[in-house]
C-alpha cells in the first residue's frame, strides 16, 4: 500500500499518518520530520531547510524531492509507505510519479483530510511535538498523560518555532497557492478520497482506514 496523506497544515496528517502506518505495518515518511531531524543533527540540508521553514515557505523542490525519493528507495519501503507532507506541489507530485513508474509502481491512494481554516489555526496554536519521535499533541484536545512528556517514548515536548500565528498564516497561504492544486490533480487520476477531518482523532482514523480498505 502506497499512500499519500494530503491536507492543510494542522489537518491531522502527522497524527493520523503515525496510526495508519502502524495499522498497515509500513513506514511513516514525513518530509517535515525529516527536515527537523536534519536540523537537530545540524547537517547542511538541515541548515538550508531551516531558513525556509522559519518563514513558513516551501523548501526548494530539488532538495526536497531528492530527500524523499532517496528515502522511499530503502528496502523497508518496498511493501509500501504512508507519505505525510510530500508532495506539496505539482512538480513534487510529478517527480514522485516518474520515480515510481520507472519501477512499474504507483501510488494507490491519496487521502485528502479536509478541515476548515479556523479549526487549523486553533489546532496549530496549541500543538506540541515530541523532540525525539515527533508525535504531535495538543495542549487541550490531545494532551500527553504526563505534562510535557511524550506518551510513546518519554521525550520532551516543545512548541515548533513555525507554529507562531505569523508563520501559521503564511503556511496556510502557501498551502492554498502551491499544494491545494494537488486535490484536482489526484482527482483527475481517480485515486483521491476526501475525508472529513473535523471530528475526534479516533473517528477520523476510522474513516481513513475505511477509505484505504475499500
Ligand atoms: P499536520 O501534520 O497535518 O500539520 P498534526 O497531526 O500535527 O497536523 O495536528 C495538528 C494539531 O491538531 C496537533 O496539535 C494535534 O494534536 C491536533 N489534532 C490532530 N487531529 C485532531 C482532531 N481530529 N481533533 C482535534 N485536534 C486534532
Ligand atoms: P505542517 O505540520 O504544518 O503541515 P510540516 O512539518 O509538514 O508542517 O512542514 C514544516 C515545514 O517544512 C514547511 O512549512 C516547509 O517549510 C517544510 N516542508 C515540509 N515538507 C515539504 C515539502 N514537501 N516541500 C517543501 N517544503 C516542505
Ligand atoms: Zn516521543
Amino acid at each position: 500500500m502506497k499512500i499519500i496523506l494530503l491536507g492543510p497544515p494542522g489537518a491531522g496528517k502527522g497524527t493520523q499518518a503515525k496510526r495508519l502506518a502502524e495499522t498497515l505495518k509500513v513506514p511513516h515518511i514525513a518530509s517535515g520530520d525529516l527536515f527537523r531531524e536534519h536540523q537537530e543533527k545540524n547537517t547542511e540540508l538541515g541548515r538550508l531547510a531551516k531558513s525556509y521553514m522559519e518563514r513558513g515557505v516551501l523548501v526548494p523542490n530539488e532538495v526536497t524531492i531528492r530527500m524523499i525519493l532517496g528515502r522511499i528507495e530503502s528496502p523497508d519501503c518496498s511493501r509500501g509507505f504512508v507519505l505525510d507532507g510530500f508532495p506539496r506541489s505539482i512538480e513534487q507530485a510529478q517527480a514522485l510519479e516518474q520515480a515510481l513508474s520507472k519501477k512499474k509502481d504507483k501510488i494507490d491512494k491519496v487521502l485528502f483530510i479536509n478541515v476548515p481554516e479556523e479549526e487549523l489555526t486553533r489546532r496549530l496554536g496549541g500543538r506540541l511535538i515530541c523532540r525525539i519521535c515527533q508525535t504531535p499533541y495538543h495542549r487541550e484536545s490531545s494532551p500527553p498523560k504526563r505534562s510535557m512528556l511524550c506518551d510513546r517514548c518519554g521525550g520532551e515536548l516543545y512548541q515548533r518555532a513555525d507554529d507562531t500565528p505569523e508563520a501559521v498564516k503564511k503556511r496556510i497561504q502557501v498551502y492554498a497557492a502551491e499544494t491545494a492544486p494537488l486535490v484536482e490533480y489526484y482527482k483527475r487520476e481517480g485515486i483521491l478520497e476526501e475525508i472529513n477531518g473535523k471530528g475526534p482523532i479516533e473517528q477520523v482514523g476510522k474513516a481513513l482506514v475505511g477509505a484505504v480498505r475499500d
